[in-house]
C-alpha cells in the first residue's frame, strides 16, 4: 500500500495507472475509520479500480473549532485497516499540501443546498467541503467516487459540484453501515457513553416507524409521531427531523410529492450530533 503526503506524487501515480489501462476509484475521508468506511473502500476495490483513500481532517468544514478540535484522529490504527483491506494508495497530507499557497479557489455557488436542514445548522460547513472534494478530485483525477448514504445532504452537494465543475467522475452512493441497535456508525459515536451508544439505535428505530407511518398516516402526524417517540428518550434534543424531496431537499406537504422522498434527522444526544436518514 503507497502512502503519500504530497498531492503531486497522488497526481503523478494516479496518472501512470491511467496509462497502464486502469479506472481510478476514489474514497475521501476525515480519517477515525471505522466499517462504513471501509465498506466504500470494499466497494471501489472490488469494482476493480487502482483505488486512492484519502484522510484529511478539513479545517474548512468546521465552523465549531471545539469540533474540529475533539474530532479523533487514529492514523496508525487507520492505515492498518486499510493494509488489511487491500487498498492500493493512501493519501494523508497536510492542509497546506491540499491548499498550497499559489492555490487560487474559485467561488462554488451550491444555492438552496448550502442553506437549508445540516447547512442552517452548520454555517459554511457545505462550502467547506465543496472546496476541498473539489481540490481532491483536482489532485486525484478519479474516474469513480465513493460516497455514503449516511450524509445524504453532502451527496447532494457532491453531485451538484460535479455537474458545475464539469468532472468526469461518476458517483456512487454507498448504504448507510449500522451498529447492531441500528445506530448509523461514525467517528464522532466514540465521544458517546458506553451506556448512552447502547441506547442510541432509538433514532434508527424511529426512523423505521416514520417509514412505515407514511403509508398510512398523514405526513405531518408521522413526523410528529416520529418526534415524539424520539423525544421519549430523556436526553435526546431533536435539531431537525423533516421529510425532502431526495434530489432538492425541498420539504414535502405529501409524501406524493416527490420521486425519491427522503427522511433527515439530526439528534443531539450526550452532545453528540447524531445524523441518520432513510429514503420513503
Ligand atoms: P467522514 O470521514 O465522516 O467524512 O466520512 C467519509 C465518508 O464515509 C463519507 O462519504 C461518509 O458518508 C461515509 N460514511 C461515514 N459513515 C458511514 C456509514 N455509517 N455508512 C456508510 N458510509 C459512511
Amino acid at each position: 500500500m503507497k502512502i503519500f503526503r504530497s498531492a503531486e506524487f497522488v497526481t503523478q501515480d494516479s496518472d501512470l495507472q491511467k496509462d497502464k489501462g486502469k479506472t481510478i476509484g476514489f474514497v475521501p475521508t476525515m480519517g477515525a475509520l471505522h466499517s462504513g468506511h471501509i465498506a466504500l473502500a470494499e466497494k471501489s476495490i472490488s469494482d476493480g479500480h487502482y483505488t486512492f483513500f484519502s484522510i484529511f481532517v478539513n479545517p474548512k468544514q468546521f465552523n465549531d473549532p471545539k469540533d474540529l478540535e475533539l474530532y479523533p484522529r487514529t492514523i496508525e490504527k487507520d492505515l492498518d485497516m486499510l493494509y488489511k483491506c487491500g487498498m492500493d494508495a493512501v493519501y494523508c497530507p497536510s492542509p497546506e499540501d491540499v491548499f498550497q499557497s499559489d492555490y487560487v479557489d474559485a467561488q462554488i455557488q451550491l444555492g438552496n443546498l448550502e442553506h437549508v436542514l445540516e447547512g442552517a445548522m452548520r454555517p459554511g460547513h457545505f462550502i467547506g467541503v465543496a472546496r476541498v472534494v473539489k481540490r481532491l478530485f483536482e489532485i486525484v483525477r478519479p474516474d469513480h467516487a465513493y460516497f455514503g448514504q449516511k450524509d445524504y445532504q453532502q451527496t447532494a452537494v457532491i453531485q451538484k459540484l460535479i455537474e458545475l465543475c464539469k468532472f468526469n467522475v461518476n458517483m456512487h452512493i454507498c448504504p448507510i453501515i449500522r451498529e447492531p441497535n441500528g445506530l448509523a456508525m461514525s467517528s464522532r459515536n466514540e465521544r458517546l457513553s458506553p451506556a448512552g451508544r447502547k441506547k442510541a439505535g432509538f433514532v434508527y428505530q424511529a426512523l423505521l416507524q416514520l417509514k412505515e407511518d407514511v403509508k398510512t398516516l398523514p405526513l405531518t402526524v408521522a413526523i410528529q409521531t416520529a418526534k415524539n417517540e424520539i423525544m421519549r428518550h430523556e436526553g435526546a434534543v431533536i435539531e431537525y427531523l423533516e421529510v425532502v424531496d431526495g434530489i432538492h431537499l425541498s420539504p414535502l406537504k405529501y409524501i406524493e410529492e416527490s420521486r425519491k422522498p427522503v427522511a433527515l434527522v439530526v439528534v443531539r444526544y450526550e452532545e453528540v450530533r447524531l445524523l441518520d436518514n432513510i429514503l420513503l
